[in-house]
C-alpha cells in the first residue's frame, strides 16, 4: 500500500488513478461529497486569496492559470478552452493541477484535472442549484451534449434529484452519445431537436455549449417566470449563450465577481449591474429564491477555489489506497545547500 510522502516525492494522480478513484468512490458518491467540499469552501471564503484567473487568449481559445491559497495549502490548476479542438479529435478542455504545502512550499499532489474539472463543474453547479433552483426541480433541460454534460446531468440527479433530463445540441451525435452514456443510470433520458422542446416543462436549464463567440442559445421569449439557468459555457470575454434581455429579468448569482464581469454572462451588461456572490448565499447572509415567479441565473465561469475543493478532496482520498504514482520531481539534496554537488555526483 502506497503512502503520500510529504518529502520530495510527489504524489501524481494520472487520468487512469483518477478513473479507479472515482470508481473506488462511486461515481454519483463522488459529486455528492465533491459538492460537500465546496460548499465548505464556499462557507470559509473570505479566508481564500483570490484572483481573477490569468489567461493568455488566441484566435483559437484561451489558456488559463487558476490560482488560490487558504493560508494553509496553495492550488493552482492549468485549462485550456479551445472550442474547434474537437474537430480534430482533441477535447475542448484539458487541465492538470496542483496542491502545495504554504509552509514549506513543497508540492503534496499533482493531479490530472480534466476528468476532475468537470466534476467539479458538475458538482458546483448542482450545489448551487440546491440553494437556487425551485423546490423539487424534477426536470432538467440540457443544452449542449458535449464532454461535460453527461457529468452535470448526474450531478443534477444525485445532489437535487433531478429525475428528467431533456438533451439538445446542434449536433445530433453529440446528443445519441449522451442519451447512450445516460441510459441505465437511473434518469429519465430524452432526446430533443429543439431547445425550445428541451426547456418545455424543465424547472431547470442548463446551457453547456462551446462556440468562442457571443452566441444565442437562450432567447429572452423562451425563458419563462420560475426557472433556474444554469449557464456554464459563456466562460470566457467575448463567448456568452444568453440574451442580455434575460440577464435583465434574472436574479444573477456569480462566484467571484472581478472574475465573472469579464469572462461571464454580465460581461453584456454595465460593470455596476447587481449580482449576488454565491459563498453569501450559502453562509445565509443573502436570501438566494425569495419567490416563485423568479428567474434565477447562475453565471458559472468556473473558479480557482472550485479546483482547490476538488484536489483537497482527492488529496484526502488517495490515502490508503494504490491509486496514485510517486513522482522524482522536486531536486532533493542530502544537504539542501549543495544543489550543485548532487549534479557532480550523478555524472556518469
Ligand atoms: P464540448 O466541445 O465537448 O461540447 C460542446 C457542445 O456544444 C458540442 O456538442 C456542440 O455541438 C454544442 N453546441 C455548440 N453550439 C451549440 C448551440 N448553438 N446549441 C446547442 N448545442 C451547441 O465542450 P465541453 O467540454 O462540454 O464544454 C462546454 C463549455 O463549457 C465550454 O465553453 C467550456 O469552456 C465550458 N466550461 C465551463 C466550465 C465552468 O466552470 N463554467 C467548466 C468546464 C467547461
Amino acid at each position: 500500500m502506497l503512502t503520500p510522502s510529504n518529502k520530495a516525492l510527489v504524489p501524481f494522480i494520472s487520468v487512469d488513478n483518477m478513473m479507479g478513484l472515482v470508481h473506488h468512490i462511486g461515481i454519483e458518491t463522488f459529486i455528492i461529497n465533491l459538492a460537500a467540499e465546496i460548499e465548505i469552501d464556499f462557507k470559509r471564503w473570505p479566508m481564500f486569496d483570490k484572483t481573477p484567473r490569468i489567461a493568455s487568449h488566441s484566435d483559437v481559445g484561451v489558456i488559463e492559470l487558476m490560482p488560490t491559497s487558504d493560508g494553509e495549502m496553495y492550488g493552482f490548476k492549468y485549462v485550456n478552452g479551445h472550442p474547434k479542438n474537437t474537430k480534430k479529435g482533441l477535447q475542448t478542455v484539458t487541465a492538470f493541477g496542483l496542491m502545495a504545502d504554504v509552509q514549506s512550499g513543497y508540492p503534496l499532489l499533482l493531479s490530472e484535472m480534466t476528468l476532475l474539472t468537470a466534476l467539479r463543474t458538475a458538482a458546483t453547479s448542482a450545489l448551487v442549484a440546491k440553494y437556487l433552483a425551485p423546490k423539487n426541480s424534477s426536470t432538467m433541460a440540457m443544452i449542449g451534449n458535449g464532454a461535460q454534460s453527461e457529468f452535470q446531468c448526474i450531478a443534477f440527479k444525485a445532489v437535487c434529484g433531478i429525475k428528467k433530463v431533456q438533451l439538445y445540441d446542434i449536433d445530433k451525435e453529440a446528443t445519441s452519445k449522451a442519451m447512450s452514456n445516460l441510459t441505465s443510470l437511473g434518469l429519465e433520458v430524452i432526446s430533443c431537436t429543439s431547445p425550445e422542446e428541451a426547456i418545455s416543462g424543465a424547472e431547470i436549464i442548463t446551457t453547456c455549449t462551446a462556440d468562442k463567440q457571443c452566441a444565442t442559445i437562450l432567447s429572452d421569449n423562451m425563458v419563462g417566470a420560475g426557472v433556474h439557468i444554469n449557464a456554464i459555457g459563456g466562460d470566457c470575454p467575448g463567448k456568452t449563450e444568453l440574451h442580455s434581455d434575460i440577464l435583465r429579468r434574472s436574479d444573477i448569482f456569480v462566484e467571484y465577481p472581478p472574475q465573472t464581469r469579464i469572462e461571464g454572462e454580465i460581461q453584456q451588461l454595465s460593470a455596476d449591474h447587481p449580482v449576488t456572490e454565491l459563498w453569501k448565499v450559502m453562509t445565509g447572509s443573502i436570501v438566494g429564491r425569495k419567490s416563485e415567479q423568479q428567474i434565477t441565473l447562475f453565471d458559472s465561469v468556473g473558479f480557482a477555489i472550485e479546483d482547490f475543493s476538488a484536489l483537497r478532496y482527492v488529496l484526502e482520498n488517495i490515502k490508503g489506497t494504490e491509486l496514485f504514482d510517486q513522482l522524482d520531481i522536486l531536486a532533493d539534496p542530502d544537504n539542501p545547500r549543495d544543489l550543485f554537488g548532487m549534479l557532480l555526483r550523478a555524472k556518469p
